[in-house]
């Protein structure tokens, strides 16, 4: 399995960063060890005293390809969830001043929450998805796919243009403005409407 992730999808987030806006999406991967499911623990790393969540649309790829074209990537889409891209921010800030690979802010154990899958099946319209990230139950992100700056199908189709993507490949979309440090204690739910599809419980 490989984790592709989308940076700076949304305008609101690109800029509550002070990131440039991006002429194409910025992809980077996480591995299979970073992976938690839902109601399993996050463990804050000793490497970082500022953790953010970003709460996303998580995408499971059901097919097999190679240069997908756009018009037919909705196909290679079997599930759909929420997630969270773990990001050691303070880490993540120094390598991207010193231009290094985010990898390790990035890409560390825990560092991928997913939630319970729904059949994409649900979902005729992958434009209109909205989701939301709760905070010690406090909504602190609101996010729908319409506000992408590059769709699902856009995604898919750039990067299997790098990458073969495979049955069972996770491709994070991206997240909306209001991700923020994380403590021990704090409890983090993430919903697709009005489903709860994660909790995780910060340690
Ligand atoms: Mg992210």
């Amino acid at each position: 399995m490989k984790i592709f992730c989308v940076g700076r999808n949304y305008v609101d987030h690109a800029k509550e960063l002070n990131n440039p806006l991006p002429q194409q999406p910025v992809v980077f991967t996480k591995p299979p060890t970073a992976v938690i499911r839902n109601g399993q623990d996050f463990y804050i790393p000793d490497f970082s005293k500022n953790v953010h969540y970003e709460g996303e649309l998580v995408i499971r790829i059901g097919k097999n390809g190679k240069n997908i074209a756009e018009k037919f990537a909705q196909k290679y889409v079997d599930a759909i969830t929420f997630g969270l891209d773990f990001t050691a921010r303070d880490l993540q800030d120094y390598l991207k001043e010193n231009k290094l690979p985010w990898d390790l802010a990035k890409g560390f154990d825990g560092s991928a929450a997913v939630g319970d899958w729904l059949p994409i099946d649900q979902f005729p319209n992958l434009h209109d998805i909205s989701f939301r990230t709760v905070l010690n139950g406090e909504t602190v992100q609101n996010g729908n796919s319409s506000l992408m700056m590059f769709n699902i199908e856009k995604i898919i189709s750039f990067v299997s243009h790098y990458f073969t993507l495979q049955v069972g490949d996770l491709l994070y979309t991206g997240t909306p403005a209001g991700v923020g440090a994380l403590k021990a204690g704090d409890v983090l739910e993430g919903y697709i409407g009005e489903e709860k599809l994660l909790r995780t419980v910060v340690k």
